[in-house]
């Protein structure tokens, strides 16, 4: 059995104290982004508002250019927003400091990048290893090899990324985040460049997760059967969110997802 450094649900809730619910892990309220390019502002967010609650597995979806991963860096506080505000576990990212937003991402956030961004002349356990080294914590060599085991890398703990293969290197970088135990994933097409074996392991892995109930994930895909396996699934068109669908099944995903880019392209 694994054990999780989190509170359970139960020490939140003090007796006599009124029932006030918990936050949820992410909030965004009307999120505007706009990037510059040279003289010219445009805008990719026009005002975004979702929440993802502890215990959830949600998707992103929609058409390529639409804004996802922007969306997501400016959810996990790597953007800073034009407008609008985002919360995460019910704090202000605009109201942190640098040190304190360093500090929630370190122990709170995690995010599993569409590049891997592993070090190619440390092995698989030393990448693992080195947001601990950089933190100047002792890496924990057992959270360690048994988050790598987890993701199916066993097997491979001294390997180098030079000689693996593209799904064991994401999945490298997946136990990197893992082994952090951040409390919100965000992950940015995780299983995009993997073969089906590799991709199961993956999306096993982050919804076990989100089935702790005191973490959550939030995946951006192309994959309708990911997003069939997340409790809900947002759909994106431009900027915007367009749909919230509880996915019954990977068909019904992918005609919503052909519906959204069909108008897109209309
Ligand atoms: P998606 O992940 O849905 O494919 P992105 O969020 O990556 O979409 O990009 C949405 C739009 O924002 C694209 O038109 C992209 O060119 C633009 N964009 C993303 N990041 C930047 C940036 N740093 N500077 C300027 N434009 C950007
Ligand atoms: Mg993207």
């Amino acid at each position: 059995m694994t054990t999780h450094p989190y509170p359970s649900p139960d020490a939140r809730t003090q007796p006599g104290v009124p029932d006030r619910a918990a936050p949820a892990a992410v909030v965004a309220h009307n999120v505007a982004k706009s990037f510059r390019t040279g003289r010219q502002l445009t805008e990719i967010l026009h005002g975004v508002s979702l929440s993802v609650n502890y215990g959830e597995m949600v998707a992103v979806m929609g058409p390529s250019g639409s804004g996802k991963s922007t969306l997501l860096y400016c959810l996990a506080g790597l953007e800073s927003v034009t407008s609008g505000e985002v919360q995460l576990n019910g704090r202000s990212i605009a109201s942190c400091s640098r040190a304190e937003l360093a500090t929630m991402r370190r122990s709170e956030i995690g995010f599993v990048f569409q590049a891997y961004n592993l070090i190619p002349t440390l092995t698989a356990v030393e990448n693992v290893s080195l947001p601990y080294l950089l933190d100047r914590r002792p890496p924990p060599m057992d959270v360690i090899e048994q988050t790598l085991a987890t993701v199916g890398l066993g097997e491979r703990l001294q390997a180098r990324p030079p000689s693996m293969s593209g799904g064991e290197q994401q999945r490298v970088a997946l136990a990197r985040v893992l082994a952090q135990r951040p409390r919100i994933v965000f992950a940015d097409e995780p299983t995009g460049a993997l073969d089906t074996r590799s991709g199961v392991l993956v999306l096993d892995e982050l919804h076990r997760i989100s089935e702790h109930p005191e973490q959550c994930v939030l995946v951006v895909t192309h994959d309708p059967t990911v997003a069939a396996r997340c409790d809900r699934v947002l759909f994106m068109r431009d900027g915007l969110l367009v749909r919230e669908l509880r996915p019954t099944g990977v068909d019904e995903v992918a005609a919503t997802l052909a519906g959204l880019s069909q108008q897109t392209e209309g």
